[in-house]
C-alpha cells in the first residue's frame, strides 16, 4: 500500500487500539492497526480478569485479547506487526513510518499503552529470564515448588503474588513503604492467603546470582539496615512508563512522557487521538482503555467527515 492512503492508524493493539479500531472500521473507515508484539497489550499478560463486566465466570487476559483482535478484524482493521518508529504530518496526511515501510492515514489514534517499568538495580538486566521477572502469567508455572519474592504494593503486585502461590510453596511481598497502593479487594485476599509473607518498608539494592537468581541484597529504609534474602525468583510490578519515546515531539506530552489530550480525547496535532494508558489522566483499567478507545475512535470519525 506504498501510495494508498487510508483512513485511520491506530498505533497499539490494546484494548482501547483495538477497541478503537473495531468502532472505526465498523463505521467504514479504512483501519491499519500496528502492534509491535502480540494483540492484547498488558491483558495479554494478565492470568484472570476479574473486573471487565460481562464475565462474572472470569477470563482470561489472552482470550479477551484474542476475541477482541477477532472481532476488530471481522469489521476489516487489518493488523501490522510491526512496531512503528516515528510520526510526520505532510499537509493534512500522516506517514507511519514503521521498521519496514511507510504508511499513510487521514486520522491517527495512538493508543500505545505503557511498558512494565524495571527497577533499576546491579544484575537485574542481566538475570532477566533467568529468575527475573515481569509477566507471572509467562513465567510463574517455571517455579513449581520454589520460593519466590514480589516486589511492589500496587495492584499488579498483589493480583499476581496470588496467581504465583498457585506454584510457589511461599511468596515474599517487598514493599518500599507500610501501606499498600493496591485496592482494598486484593490487600484483604493477599493477606488472607497464607502462603503470602510481606517485607515493608524495605528496597532491593541488587538481585544476586551469576547464571541464575540466587537472592537478593535488601536494605531497610526505616533501619537503614541491609540483609540479604534467598530466593529462587524475583517477580517485579513497580508500575509502567508511556511507550511515547517514539513520539519525539510530535505530540505534547506531560511530565512523566504521557500523552496531553483535551476531554474529547483530541491531541496537540489536529488529527491524532489518544487513547488509554498512554494517554495522561488515564484510570489504566481494561473498561476504562476500551471506552476511551471508542471514544477516540468517534472523534477521528468526526474530524474525518468535517476536514
Ligand atoms: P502502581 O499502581 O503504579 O504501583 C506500583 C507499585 O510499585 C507501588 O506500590 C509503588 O510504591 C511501587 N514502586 C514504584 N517504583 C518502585 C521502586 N523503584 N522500588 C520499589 N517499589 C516501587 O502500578 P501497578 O500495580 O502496575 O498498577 C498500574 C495500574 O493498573 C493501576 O492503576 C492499577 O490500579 C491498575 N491495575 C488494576 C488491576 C485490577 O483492577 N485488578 C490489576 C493490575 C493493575 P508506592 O506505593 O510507594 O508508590
Amino acid at each position: 500500500m506504498s501510495e494508498e492512503i487510508c483512513d485511520v492508524i491506530v498505533i497499539g493493539g490494546g484494548g482501547s487500539g483495538l477497541t478503537a479500531a473495531l468502532y472505526t472500521s465498523r463505521a467504514n473507515l479504512k483501519t491499519f492497526l500496528f502492534e509491535k508484539l502480540i494483540a492484547g497489550g498488558q491483558i495479554a499478560v494478565t492470568n484472570e480478569v476479574e473486573n471487565y463486566p460481562g464475565f462474572p465466570e472470569l477470563i482470561t487476559g489472552p482470550e479477551i485479547a484474542m476475541r477482541m483482535e477477532e472481532q476488530a478484524k471481522k469489521y476489516g482493521t487489518q493488523i501490522v506487526y510491526d512496531e512503528v518508529k516515528s510520526l510526520k504530518k505532510d499537509g493534512a496526511i500522516f506517514e507511519v513510518a514503521s521498521s519496514s515501510k511507510v504508511y499513510k492515514s487521514k486520522a491517527i489514534i495512538l493508543a500505545c499503552g505503557a511498558s512494565f517499568r524495571m527497577l533499576g538495580v546491579p544484575r537485574e538486566k542481566e538475570l532477566t529470564g533467568r529468575g527475573v521477572s515481569y509477566c507471572a502469567t509467562c513465567d510463574g508455572a517455571f517455579f513449581k515448588g520454589k520460593e519466590l519474592i514480589v516486589i511492589g504494593g500496587g495492584d499488579s503486585a498483589l493480583q499476581e503474588g496470588i496467581f504465583l502461590t498457585r506454584f510457589a510453596t511461599k511468596v515474599t511481598v517487598i514493599h518500599r513503604r507500610d501501606k499498600l497502593r493496591a485496592s482494598p479487594i486484593l490487600q484483604d485476599r493477599a493477606r488472607q492467603n497464607p502462603k503470602i509473607v510481606f517485607v515493608w518498608d524495605t528496597v532491593v539494592e541488587k538481585v544476586i546470582g551469576e547464571k541464575k537468581v540466587e537472592g537478593v541484597s535488601l536494605k531497610n529504609l526505616k533501619t537503614n539496615q541491609t540483609s540479604d534474602f534467598k530466593t529462587d525468583g524475583v517477580f517485579i510490578f513497580v508500575g509502567h512508563d508511556p511507550n511515547s519515546k517514539f513520539l519525539n515531539g510530535f505530540v505534547e506530552l506531560d511530565e512523566h512522557g504521557y500523552v496531553k489530550t483535551s476531554e474529547f480525547l483530541t491531541t496537540s496535532v489536529p488529527g491524532v487521538f489518544a487513547a488509554g494508558e498512554i494517554r495522561a489522566g488515564a484510570v489504566k483499567q481494561l473498561v476504562a482503555a476500551c471506552g476511551e478507545g471508542c471514544e477516540a475512535a468517534l472523534a477521528a470519525q468526526y474530524y474525518l467527515e468535517n476536514a
